[in-house]
């Protein structure tokens, strides 16, 4: 099952027609869990937010078509997207618009070249003050619950008891359902920079992971993919 409803990974759609930035910040984005659509024009960003509310916007100052200014100025225009989190970006130089920026709404303005790890803080802090439960709390997929404050996992209830990497290695899988990871990119998400470990330890806190959430006859939740990797069954929780 996908991390349901309002758990759901949060949604941030980047406008902005630079593609190399637009991409950087796309690849960070996902990085974090994020779900991650692009455009890269003032109109067709206006198409996709009627068609689809993401969460969070990240909008680029000067864009074709229609300019970020008055895309956010719309967007406080609807009662619908009033709440909407927005981050403006503009380049150096246009500092001086930035009073105009904030009257027009935006909750946050940051000025290129900006360092990325602050842009991504500031995209959790808006998130969090917009909606807390979708960054601070609880993750969901069927009977399991993975509580990231108190480092608690629960299935139908009952306490699961975990490692410190197990339960990174549930956390990181569980907010990702459906995608498949090598051993690799587990070691390097989940246990950081310990290059010196060898691939089948995964395979070794995985098999433990899955002894703890699978007693008896539950489902397993986690895939094992030949050759490829290991992944949170997205259809888990859903039959
Ligand atoms: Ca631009």
């Amino acid at each position: 099952m996908q991390v349901s409803g309002k758990t759901n990974a949060p949604r941030v759609l980047i406008v902005e027609d630079e593609s190399a930035l637009a991409l950087l910040l796309a690849y960070n984005l996902e990085a974090e869990g994020y779900l991650v659509e692009r455009c890269d024009r003032g109109d067709e960003a206006e198409v996709r937010l009627a068609e689809n509310m993401p969460d969070l916007v990240i909008l680029d100052w000067m864009l074709p078509g229609v300019s970020g200014i008055e895309i956010c100025r719309r967007l406080r225009a609807r009662d619908a997207t009033r709440q909407l989190p927005v981050i403006m970006l503009t380049a150096r130089g246009e500092e001086g618009e930035r009073i105009r920026g904030l009257s027009v709404g935006a909750d946050d303005y940051v000025v290129k070249p900006f360092s990325v790890p602050e842009l991504m803080a500031r995209v959790r802090a808006l998130l969090r003050r917009a909606a807390p439960e979708r960054i601070a709390g609880r993750l969901n997929a069927g009977d399991i619950e993975l509580d990231r404050e108190t480092r608690r996992v629960r299935r139908s209830g009952r306490d699961i008891h975990l490692g410190p990497t197990e339960f990174r290695l549930l956390e990181y899988l569980i907010e990702k359902p459906g995608r498949i990871f090598t051993r690799a990119q587990l070691l390097d998400s989940v246990w950081g920079m310990s290059a010196e470990i060898d691939e089948r330890t995964v395979d070794v806190h995985v098999g433990r992971l899955r002894k703890a959430l699978s007693r008896g006859r539950e489902t397993d939740p986690i895939r094992t993919v030949r050759g490829a990797g290991y992944g949170f069954d997205e259809t888990f929780g859903k039959a």
